[in-house]
């Protein structure tokens, strides 16, 4: 049945004139002999009254789909002849401006951390997104049944793989492929079952790392006010509060003064003067040694930029959902 209707759909599509389209109709829907017209006479003769209607009902709904692409393919035939006819094209009228497009802010903010970083030696490194547990989790100090692993809404493939929730996992590759010491960035995306002002199922992260000899939390907060300054403006400053994460010790947030109101305080940063920037801390030795780092010789610090906060940040969207809801007229906002 289903398969009378594709050829009838075909052979429509393919009418090139009103009178072959005629000849169509006469095939499929003809008074007395229409291949659905004889089906539709078959239907009476079906004893059980279930199996009568359900057949019923699916020929008319065939019938009804091929009416209408014959009418639609009418409209169009006839709307082509009178336009040949009629239509004349004047060469010398100017053509419609080109609409330029442009990188969506998402992208941008992408484009802009691996610019800045790059300036201070940073490489960047990639790892999987379908990630094993181990690597997700266990490797980066939160072991099985770690009370941590409930907060992250994992979207677990199976018992062992899973979406990676952070970037994190990628720490842990890259020390065990390159040692130390090194200094890599991780841009890439990172997925956890939320959506709504702030979180997003599928989002894109910064992971940083630095591993060296006599490495401390002092570079840590310069190299994310060079970053800072560099995103957000020079006389922006930063400030580091202490924090709790599993894979670093100590962990710190970073805040930076509010780009609206420069620190007075406004709807933005909640009167506070300062945004909530990114989170990280000297690397955990459990983590440096999981990587095959020594930590009695090597330290390091790691952290994790939200590109999304950022975007949102810069141009002040407040709703980050707008970011991934491809509103034409948001995208294009210069
Ligand atoms: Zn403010």
């Amino acid at each position: 049945m289903h398969a009378l209707g594709v050829r009838a759909h075909d052979e429509i599509a393919a009418a090139s004139d009103a009178g072959t389209l005629d000849a169509v109709r006469a095939r499929y829907l003809g008074r007395g002999d229409g291949l659905l017209t004889v089906v539709r006479k078959q239907i009476g003769a079906v004893a059980d009254p279930e199996a009568r209607r359900a057949m019923g009902q699916t020929v008319n709904a065939v019938v009804e789909r091929v009416t209408e692409a014959l009418e639609e393919r009418r409209a169009v035939l006839s709307a082509a002849s009178t336009g040949s006819s009629t239509e004349t094209i004047d060469l010398t009228w100017p053509p419609p401006p080109l609409r330029r497009g442009h990188l969506h802010p998402v992208s941008r903010v992408f484009r802009d951390v691996r610019r800045i970083f790059a300036q201070l030696g940073y490489v960047p490194v990639s790892g999987p997104e379908l990630e094993y547990d181990r690597y997700n989790f266990t490797l980066v100090n939160m072991p099985p049944g770690h009370h941590s692993r409930d907060t992250q809404d994992t979207f677990y493939v199976d018992d062992d793989r899973l979406l990676r929730t952070h970037t994190s996992p990628v720490q842990i590759r890259s020390m065990l492929i390159r040692g130390a010491p090194q200094r890599v960035i991780v841009p890439g995306k990172a997925y956890r079952r939320d959506y709504d002002a702030t979180h997003f199922p599928m989002f894109f992260q910064v992971e940083g790392m630095c591993i060296d000899e006599g490495i401390a939390l002092s570079d840590l907060k310069g190299t994310l006010e060079f970053f800072a300054r560099s995103t957000f403006g020079i006389d922006r400053a930063i400030r580091m509060r202490p924090h709790h994460f599993e894979f670093t010790e100590p962990s710190v947030e970073l805040d930076v003064t509010c780009a609206v109101c420069g620190g007075e305080g406004c709807r933005l940063c909640k009167g506070s003067g300062w945004l909530e920037l990114l989170g990280g801390g000297m690397i955990h030795p459990n983590v440096l040694r999981n990587g095959g780092v020594d930590p009695a010789r090597y330290s390091g610090f790691a952290f994790g930029i939200g590109v999304e906060r950022i975007a949102m940040l810069a141009y002040g969207i407040e709703d980050g959902r707008l970011l991934y809801e491809n509103d034409v007229r948001f995208v294009s906002q210069a």
